[in-house]
């Protein structure tokens, strides 16, 4: 158990100015008001508040805090009056102890309308003096020392909010000490079967890793000596069981497929050094691809900085380097609280700033919340970011919304980086474009100057930026395509009526026509016919008097027309359309039926005819009405230039599944174009696959052979 005095020579060791007798006076009060009380571990009350005390001491914080620690339970728990403790200690003491104990009034499980209100004041606290936050924290943190010492269903509580709420706000400050040791407590008391079988394990591999570290410590140190680089301190640990624990969660392995275990850090004087140690590092073992990160170019949002590297030692042991000064490793332990050293008050200016950006904003949007439900919904969001800091690969920072992709990070550098984007990789990995981005994903963008966007991007892409422009763009190709048709079909009915289409529209009637037809301008007329909002006769009697069509129409009309009809990659085809030759003719997207498969033709509303794969589901819906239905069949005078189609496969997710179903098509010369692999539950996987095709029959040779891959369940056509 501490003794006053201690603390006292812990406070006067890092402030000899401290006003001790502050100090002094509130132990004597704290221990006057608690007297007689005890903790539910027989253990006499005045334990907590001199260890929580102890603990900002710890943290090297000012008097005022270190006072407010010894008294911080005296308002809730005795008698005494904030009103006492201001006329005794002064406006700051009472101030955070006041803080402090509106927090205490929280009980999670009570009704939400309080917790609302409690939490209101103390965000108010929070931003007007951080020290009740810290002292918060500290009172948390021996509560969660001494948890055992509660009932099952109170500690479980208790461990979950602590989880919940108070290691996020740990983190968002920065203090990664306090934070650590908060989840490695909440996960032994919230899953005590797991912590313990983790625990035993690990224990079981200390002995060997406490060799290595032992051992790689002093290579490391001989090297940098050796390279005159100069070193502040070198440790070695095995890492926490709780990040240890949610590795194999996330990563669903083993213990023993967990490579990096240990962990060692490197402190040095200078920011040179930091990288002068990192190059020896990777001299002398080699690092592990797609692990090295800069934190130090790029802090990240709470201010960490630290070069983080991997390797793996001549024995085939990895293991993490973490490098950093003496400066940063001071901030990335004690976050916040690392600001606070013998200053005295409120939020101060400059570097402290960011910290408080995140409270200030809490702040500002609570008041606007009246529903207490959207109330906790919002905090709970916003105790993590609700933003992603990614990164180009030189190193600036692209800020977007969660959830965001690499197409909508494309976007985000210029719109023609977006529209020419082919391919992305994070993190020096080649991902699919809909990847949602994390925290620190670096980003880079492959372009092709001839590519475009496609529609689909706008089932994943999240930022309003991208998805104006992907819409955009694709608005303007198909009404190009429009005008493209609907001046064809013009040209062909004006020749049946042997006259000249191109003289026809260089006339000054075109304009009063597109008028007359509420269009803007001939070419938007000439899209209306592509659309199949005008028919060419329309726009031909517009033009040209009525008697001269009599006289020169031909004696049957024309009732097959043959279309082209554009295939994804650009190539054309063409189909036959019975009974309409001025209609934009385009290939249904939900199908995307290909050559050789039975089709059926139906009028849309305004933008032509759609073809179909008969089997389609959206034709057997009975979506479309019977009348609206057209003949349409393959012209077989039409060229082979392949399809791309997209087959959805359910398999069981096992290594070198992806391997071999990309074997099985290359077997049988088929190219794909896409490939990509979802995983679903623990046990299996959806793999997306973009194939090119030449016909009906090819199509179905390349299922037939994947349903013969062992572990494919299903393979079906088009996207789930
Ligand atoms: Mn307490």
């Amino acid at each position: 158990m501490i003794r006053f005095e201690d603390l006292l020579d812990r406070v006067r060791a890092y402030s000899p100015d401290a006003d001790l007798e502050l100090l002094r006076r509130a132990y004597v009060f704290s221990a006057l008001e608690h007297k007689g009380q005890v903790r539910h571990s027989g253990e006499p009350y005045l334990v907590h508040p001199l260890e929580v005390a102890d603990i900002l001491a710890g943290m090297k914080l000012d008097a005022v805090c270190v006072a407010a620690g010894l008294l911080h339970d005296v308002v809730e728990d005795t008698l005494t009056t904030p009103e006492t403790l201001r006329e005794r200690f002064g406006e700051d003491v009472a101030h955070i102890v006041e803080g402090v104990t509106k927090l205490g009034a929280i009980p999670f499980s009570s009704s939400e309308e309080r917790q609302v209100e409690n939490f209101r004041k103390m965000l108010l606290a929070m931003v007007d003096d951080i020290r009740v936050i810290l002292v918060k924290l500290a009172d948390r943190l021996h509560n969660m020392r001494t948890l055992q010492h509660m009932s099952d269903e109170r500690r479980v509580r208790i461990a979950q909010e602590t989880l919940d709420i108070y290691a996020p706000i740990a983190n968002r400050l920065g203090m990664s000490k306090i934070k650590n040791e908060l989840e490695e407590l909440s996960f032994r008391y919230l899953e005590p079967v797991a912590y313990a079988t983790l625990r035993t394990r690990v224990d079981a591999k200390r002995r060997t890793a406490e060799g290595s570290i032992g051992e790689l410590k002093a290579r490391i140190s001989a090297k940098l000596a050796e390279a005159h680089i100069p070193v502040v301190a070198i440790d070695g640990r095995i890492k926490r069981l709780y990040s240890i624990w949610l590795k194999l969660k996330k990563q669903k392995i083993d213990l023993d497929q967990v490579y990096d275990l240990i962990a060692l850090r490197i402190v040095t004087p200078s920011v040179r050094d930091c990288y002068a140690a990192l190059g020896i590092i990777h001299q002398t073992w080699s690092p592990v691809p797609g692990r090295i990160k800069d934190f130090i170019a790029m802090p990240r949002p709470n201010g960490y900085q630290s070069l983080h590297t991997s390797v793996i030692s001549e024995r085939g042991l990895p293991f993490e380097v973490q490098i950093r000064t003496e400066e940063m490793h001071r901030r990335a332990e004690e976050g916040i609280a690392a600001h606070w050293k013998y200053k005295e008050g409120r939020v101060g200016a400059g570097r402290d700033e960011q910290h408080f950006q995140w409270l200030r904003q809490l702040l500002e949007w609570q008041q606007e919340v009246r529903d207490p439900q959207e109330f906790l919904t919002n905090l709970k969001i916003d105790l993590y970011p609700e933003e992603v800091y990614t990164f180009t690969p030189r190193g600036q920072v692209k800020v977007l919304p969660r959830g965001a992709t690499a197409v909508d990070f494309a976007y985000a550098i210029h719109t023609d980086v977006g529209h020419q984007c082919v391919g992305a990789r994070v993190n020096g990995r080649m991902v699919p474009l809909r990847t949602r981005l994390k925290n620190g994903d670096i980003v880079e963008v492959m372009t092709n100057a001839t590519h475009k966007p496609s529609r689909d991007w706008l089932s994943f892409t999240v930022t309003s930026r991208a998805r104006n422009k992907i819409k955009h763009l694709i608005q303007a190709e198909e009404k190009e395509r429009a005008v493209e048709f609907g001046r064809k079909a013009f040209d062909k009915e004006a020749r049946r009526f042997d006259l000249n289409p191109a003289r026809l529209l260089e006339g000054g009637r075109v304009a009063d026509a597109a008028t007359e037809f509420g269009a803007q301008k001939p070419d938007d007329l000439l899209a209306q016919i592509g659309y199949g909002k005008v028919s060419a006769r329309q726009l031909l009697e517009a033009l040209v008097p009525q008697e001269e069509l009599k006289e020169k129409a031909p004696e049957h009309p024309v009732l097959t027309a043959v279309r082209r009809v554009l295939k994804p990659g650009g190539e054309a085809d063409r189909i036959k359309v019975r009974g309409a030759d001025d209609l934009m003719v385009f290939r249904a997207r939900c199908c995307n039926p290909i050559r050789g498969e039975k089709i059926v033709g139906y009028i849309t509303r305004g933008r032509g005819v759609s073809v179909h794969s008969a089997s389609c589901p959206n034709v057997l819906n009975l979506q479309y009405d019977p009348e609206r239905r057209i003949d349409v069949e393959w012209d077989k005078a039409s060229d082979t230039a392949p399809y791309t189609v997209r087959l959805t496969m359910e398999v069981e997710d096992r290594k070198g599944m992806l391997a071999a179903l990309s074997a099985r098509v290359a077997e049988i010369n088929t190219n794909i174009t896409n490939l990509e692999a979802t995983t679903g539950d623990s046990v299996h996987a959806t793999i997306g696959m973009t194939v090119e095709i030449r016909d009906m029959k090819h199509l179905e040779k390349v299922i037939k052979s994947l349903r013969g891959v062992e572990g494919v369940l299903d393979v079906s056509r088009g996207p789930r």
